[in-house]
């Protein structure tokens, strides 16, 4: 076995792959960015070296950087992990270059696989049926548009160079596709510096079914089987699982043929993955499916193949990269129960999925014998800008799909974070689905379903603002006393003010809130029982739990039906007054970087015009009026970085 290994990755992968490494009798070496210092994988590894700032294209991303770390650490392998450096030829080689060994396929294979045309027509050639479409190197609209009749609407246009769904867009009919092949390419060459695309047919009632392959040196190549991972968001996986339901031993002997034969097309030695878009309309058939993609590296949902194969995946790889035989042939490949992995992530389903960062100041993740969680971090740490938000998987097993199912849903219900908000509730909605307890999904049930499942703007949770205030009032009075008497001071909303009021031996007073950043008042009667609050829509006595109760930098963060509401005591001397009663303030939603600013100061807006761009996590959010008005101070712009409800400029609301 090799003898020690450098992970040129970060969070719950690193952590996962330093795991194995170790228990295999590896030395393990980290490498990070000064924005993972103190991170878990950090912490766990042998040693762990700087390799720059924040960015990833200054730190994960430093082919030379990384491997001058390899080479004066001593690593005899570097683990790359997914996403990052992990499907670069020209990182492949360079290992190879310095005499290191790349935990993963020879740089040809990757490059052979890097561009969907190119791997398309190249397993076309082996056998492998691939989704008919035009992946040829033409590129003028007309042109295009003339296969994408020919292939008959609706078609889906992608960037041959894509990946994380990016650069994908559907068409319906020919009037629209000049607009969509525009900002594909658009996006295409943004993302990835390469704007050109294919076309192809959109398959309907899309089911996404993928098969692991393992290849080893000596020209063996099995694959374990498939997973379903037709739950997704805007082309990205939310929750996978294996086998795939409605499999049957037919099916999965064709597709596995073809994933193998695709993976000996290009001389695959390591973990990969086969991915094909099956027509799901009646169940799935032999003869409707078709090849997408090759990732040639370990998949995020490498856990549900892990738990129904009882077999570890970074193992094999190691294995296979220090040049042992596969331990195992086709006929003994187990597929023992089913898993089903949910990726919990750093997110608001409320307001669009926007990426939410910051410290978590609860973290509680589910346990149990058919439970397995992968996490890259631990209550305290923050989820950065600077990175994919995820949080955990979270995976669940069990003899049936019904088990597994049940098993995530409790699981989930028993997930606790607090600080940056979570797609946890929604995907335990998700998990309890009828239609995906039944199996009856495709590709398109999330985006059909937002509604039922919560991802849609909600109500403030008024029991919650209740017993956030309560909270405020029972724990800290003397500090929520100092607060409003700052308040008067300022002459804000006065607390105290009815603090001589005497009603039936009761005394009320008024507790000024901010709630979510919104100004709100709770009114505080305390009797003999002790404090009572009343807002707007709900009372609530202390000593009447119902729900869970964290405290944030002297705010209260209330976690109540899978939501979370943060209750603070207003403090004037923070919060621009005037501006927030006007509704005037634009403040950023999120962590990122100020990309566009589409006004001037003094210059007139209308409502819900668009006024500045805000980039986080390579998406773009553009920033709106709120009000019509004029533009008064801008305190942000272009370039610069900004954090989540930072001012960005205000409205000045019209006269009268
Ligand atoms: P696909 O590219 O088909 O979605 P995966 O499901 O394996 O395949 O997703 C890979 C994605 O995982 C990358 O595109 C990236 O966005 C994300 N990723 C990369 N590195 C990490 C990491 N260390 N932790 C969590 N997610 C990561
Ligand atoms: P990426 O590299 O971004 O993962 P893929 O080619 O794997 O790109 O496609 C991502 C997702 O888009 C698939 O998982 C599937 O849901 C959808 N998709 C891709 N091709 C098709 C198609 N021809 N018809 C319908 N859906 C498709
Ligand atoms: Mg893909």
């Amino acid at each position: 076995m090799l003898s020690s290994v450098l992970v040129a990755n970060r969070g719950e992968i690193a952590v996962r792959v330093i795991r194995t490494a170790r228990r295999l009798g590896m030395r393990t070496i980290a490498v990070h960015s000064d924005a993972d210092r103190d991170a878990l994988f950090v912490r766990l590894a042998d040693e762990a070296h700087r390799i720059g700032p924040a960015p990833a294209s200054e730190s994960y991303l430093k082919i030379e950087t990384i491997l001058e770390v390899a080479k004066s650490a001593g690593a005899a392998c570097i683990h790359p992990g997914y996403g990052f450096l992990s499907e670069r030829a020209a990182f492949a080689r360079a290992c190879a270059d310095a005499g290191i060994v790349f935990v993963g396929p020879p740089a040809e294979a990757i490059e052979a696989m890097g561009l969907k045309d190119a791997a398309k027509a190249l397993v076309q050639k082996a056998g492998v049926p691939v989704v008919p479409g035009y992946h040829g190197s033409r590129q003028e609209p007309d042109f295009l548009r003339q296969k994408a009749y020919e292939i008959g609407y609706p078609v889906l246009i992608k960037a041959v160079a894509g990946g994380g769904g990016k650069g994908m867009r559907r068409v319906d009919k020919a009037a629209e596709f000049d607009a969509a092949l525009a900002s594909a390419q658009r996006e295409a060459q943004g993302a990835f510096g390469d704007p050109r695309v294919l076309v192809e047919k959109y398959v309907l009632a899309p089911r996404h079914v993928e098969i692991q392959v393992f290849a080893d040196a000596h020209g063996n190549v099995i694959h374990l089987n498939e997973r379903d991972c037709s739950l997704q968001r805007r082309h990205q996986k939310v929750i996978e699982e294996a086998p795939a339901p409605g499999m049957t031993p037919e099916v999965r002997e064709a597709m596995g043929r073809a994933a193998v034969e695709a993976a000996r097309a290009v001389g695959y030695v390591g973990a990969g993955t086969v991915e094909f878009i099956a027509d799901g309309r009646e169940g799935l058939r032999a003869d409707r499916f078709w090849f997408m993609e090759m990732n040639t590296r370990l998949q995020v949902e490498h856990p549900v193949t892990e738990a129904i194969t009882g077999l570890d995946l970074v193992e094999l790889q190691f294995r296979i990269a220090s040049g042992e035989a596969l331990p195992l042939a086709q006929v003994d490949v187990p597929l023992v129960g089913h898993a089903v992995e949910a990726r919990l992530y750093a997110e608001d389903p409320e307001r669009g999925f926007l990426p939410s960062t910051g410290r978590l100041f609860a973290l509680s993740l589910p346990e149990g014998d058919d439970v397995r969680v992968d996490a890259g971090v631990e209550a305290g740490d923050q989820v950065t800008p600077f990175y994919d938000p995820m949080i955990a998987k979270i995976i669940a097993r069990g003899e049936t799909r019904g088990e597994a199912l049940d098993t995530l849903s409790r699981a989930l219900g028993e997930t606790v974070v607090a600080g940056p908000r979570t797609n946890a509730a929604f995907l335990a909605r998700l998990v309890d689905a009828s239609a995906f307890r039944e199996g009856t999904f495709d590709t398109g049930f999330i985006d059909a379903n937002l509604e039922a499942l919560g991802a849609v703007p909600q109500e403030r949770d008024p029991a919650s603002v209740a017993a956030g205030a309560l909270s405020l009032v029972a724990s800290d009075l003397a500090a929520a006393r100092e607060a409003a008497r700052a308040a008067l001071r300022e002459g804000a909303t006065p607390w105290l003010a009815e603090d001589g009021f005497q009603l039936l031996g009761e005394r009320r007073t008024t507790l000024p809130l901010l709630v979510d950043g919104e100004r709100l008042d709770a009114h505080v009667t305390f009797d003999a029982d002790g404090p009572a609050v009343e807002i707007p829509g709900a009372t609530l006595a202390l000593g009447e739990p119902e729900a869970t109760l964290v405290e944030a930098e002297g705010d209260v963060l209330v976690l109540r039906e899978g939501r979370q509401t943060r209750v603070a005591l207003f403090d004037p001397a923070s919060v621009d007054l005037e501006h927030l009663d006007a509704g005037g303030l634009v403040k950023a939603p999120m962590h990122g970087k100020v990309v566009a600013l589409f006004v001037s100061a003094g210059e007139r807006v209308e409502k819900g015009q668009r006024l500045a761009i805000v980039e986080a996590m390579k998406m773009e959010h553009p920033l709106t009026a709120p009000i019509a008005g004029s533009v008064g101070e801008i305190a942000a712009g272009p370039g610069d970085q900004v954090a989540e409800g930072a001012r960005i400029l205000v409205i000045e609301a019209e006269e009268g």
